[in-house]
């Protein structure tokens, strides 16, 4: 087997950081963009919702078509840990299946050219990665599955309950990647409110932002997904302590209706729901995300209106809108009184289109402003425009910032903080102009 390596990572930023673990256990390889020179294909997929697996299947059967005659296509990941049985027997063009429990065996998988699911989840603990995406920026694994019971989710089935690292394990790898010069960390997981919850540690999340300040060279930090019935007002009290941790708050509340809500199995209300999002909102530099789900089963017009209503009003930064997607194995597909597929992806427009309007305003919100921001590299848009993002924002979901002056001569560097002053609003692409570093 010749050793050029093509991979896909699909999904989330919690699959990624498993590809970067396949991908430290094959160094030995050298990584290629080109499939059809490629010995080895391997396409880490996503199992989540319907989108998402069509997208899976038809990234294999593309790289099949092109791939060389003796290489050899690995289908790894969620998608594959989700149907196992079924895509084995389906899907003859993939040589090798693999789940979500042998990540750091990959390439033992390769040698013995032989498909593998083993039955513990797979946990980073200690596996070199290789980071991608960022010269300065790394995701950070909380723990793997998640205790919760939400209607329309799947993930439990195929992800398990939730296993949580240990914070020694944590900080490790964290003064292991900060001696390679990353010093900005995004901490991921399904639940990550809940993280040592399963260790029975309920504010896990503070010893966890404790720890990661004692780590000499981290300048930042962020969490994502917290859950609204783990997350606490004492721990908001703590990342808005933190002089790493941003007051960035990704919490995805999926509704707002509290009918809806106890539908949703999600475990909490309306009440405090608000209660979290304003004390959110109200601390200072906040950064406030979330995700709706549209057209879930019962979901009737006065629900989505008051959606609606509140999306539009509370003052989010940025808003995923998800469409309901029927998944097999979930509560909410049990459920009758379905909404329409035309339905469902109406109301997805009409928040979508609400989303767009809160992302705008957040923008204009910065314009004038000095804020801190850190150079990724060259635009694609010209090669005069530097492209940057807020030091606060998440890596390639909260927006991008063209960097078209600076105030002294000094050559600016890429993965570096500036400060800077937001200058102009080009669709929903900040301008910038770099005071000082
Ligand atoms: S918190 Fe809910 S939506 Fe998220 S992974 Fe767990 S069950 Fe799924």
């Amino acid at each position: 087997m010749g050793n050029k390596l093509h991979i896909v990572s699909l999904g989330c930023t919690k699959n990624l950081v498993d590809t970067e673990v396949m991908m430290g256990k094959l160094q030995n390889f050298t990584l290629t963009d080109n499939q059809e020179e490629a010995d080895v294909i391997i396409v880490n997929t996503c199992g989540f919702i319907d989108a998402a697996k069509q997208e899976s299947i038809n990234t294999v059967l593309n790289l099949h078509d092109s791939r060389k005659e003796d290489s050899v296509l690995v289908m790894a990941g969620c998608l594959s840990e989700r149907y196992k049985e079924e895509l084995s027997k389906d899907m003859p063009e993939v040589d090798i299946f693999t789940g979500v429990g042998d990540y750091d065996k990959i390439d033992e998988l390769l040698v013995e050219k032989k498909s593998r699911f083993s039955e513990a989840v797979y946990l980073i603990d200690g596996a070199e990665r290789v980071v991608t995406g960022s010269t300065y920026h790394a995701y950070i694994k909380l723990s793997e599955g998640c205790n919760q019971t939400c209607s329309f989710c799947a993930i439990p089935s195929f992800k398990g309950k939730l296993n949580s690292r240990t914070l020694d394990s944590i900080a490790k790898e964290v003064e292991g990647l900060v001696a390679k010069g990353y010093w900005d960390f995004s901490f991921v997981s399904q639940d990550s409110s809940s993280f040592l919850r399963d260790q029975n540690v309920k504010d896990g999340l503070s010893l966890l932002i404790q720890r990661i300040e004692l780590i000499e060279g981290v300048k930042s930090a962020r969490i994502l997904y917290l859950y609204p019935s783990t997350t606490t007002i004492s721990l908001l009290k703590n990342i808005a302590k933190s002089e790493i941790f941003h007051n960035y708050f990704d919490m995805p509340i999926q509704h707002i209706n509290d009918d809806m809500l106890k539908l949703m199995k999600r475990g909490f209300g309306k009440k405090q729901t608000l209660e979290l999002l304003e004390f959110m909102r109200a601390l200072p530099n906040s950064f406030v995300r979330t995700s709706f789900i549209v057209g879930h089963p019962q979901e009737s017009q006065e629900m989505f209106d008051e959606m609606c209503e509140f999306a539009a009003n509370f003052g989010f930064d940025r808003i995923n809108v998800f469409a309901y997607s029927d998944e097999e194995t979930t509560p909410a597909h049990e459920m009758n009184e379905k909404i329409p597929a035309k339905v469902i992806n109406k109301r997805a427009e009409i928040l979508g289109k609400i989303a767009s309007k809160c992302m705008e305003k957040s923008l204009k919100n910065e314009l004038g402003k000095e804020v801190k921001i850190v150079i990724d590299g060259e635009s694609e848009e010209h090669e005069y425009l530097l492209s940057a993002k807020e030091l606060i924002w998440a890596p390639e979901i909260d927006g991008e910032i063209y960097v078209n002056d600076r105030t002294s001569d000094e050559e600016l560097a890429f993965g570096k903080i500036y400060r800077a002053k937001i200058t102009d609003i080009l669709g929903n692409i900040l301008t910038a102009t770099v005071e000082n570093a």
